[in-house]
């Protein structure tokens, strides 16, 4: 998941797409009792610019899988996610850092993965939780 960026600017291919799949980290589900099933499928694109900054669109896709957050039945969800994020060569606090020759997409990619969780997985739209009443 790298994009080797001087290698692309002397090939002058200052625009392209990737995709591969993620082995993502057991710790980045953050929603009690649900992980992501399997891989995490990343797509996305790049432009190179003048200034060696290089500007990415990626999109994460996976499945959550686990236990309603509400009443505990199986429950599953199909996440997708875009983001459009810009890699520069000198640090800043609004963007990502690279060295100028090339970018690790593994640092953005959490990040997306994080910030595509919903709070809560439910089983339905509109689970009410677990039936209490003592009917
Ligand atoms: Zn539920």
């Amino acid at each position: 998941m790298e994009i080797e960026v001087r290698k692309l600017n002397a090939l002058k291919k200052y625009e392209g797409d990737f995709g591969f799949d993620y082995e993502p980290p057991a710790d980045i589900c953050l929603i009690p009792l649900c992980s992501i099933a399997g891989k995490v499928k990343v797509e996305g694109s790049y432009v190179i610019y003048e200034d060696e900054s290089v500007g990415i669109t990626l999109t994460v896709k996976y499945d959550l899988v686990g236990q309603c957050s509400y009443c505990l039945s199986p429950a599953q969800k199909e996440i997708a996610f875009t983001s459009d994020i810009l890699y520069v060569t000198e640090k800043d606090e609004d963007n990502y850092y690279y060295d100028g020759i090339k970018i690790n997409l593994k640092t953005a990619v959490d990040d997306a993965i994080l910030m595509s969780q919903p709070n809560v997985l439910l089983c339905k739209e509109g689970c009410t939780g677990i039936d209490v009443s003592n009917k």
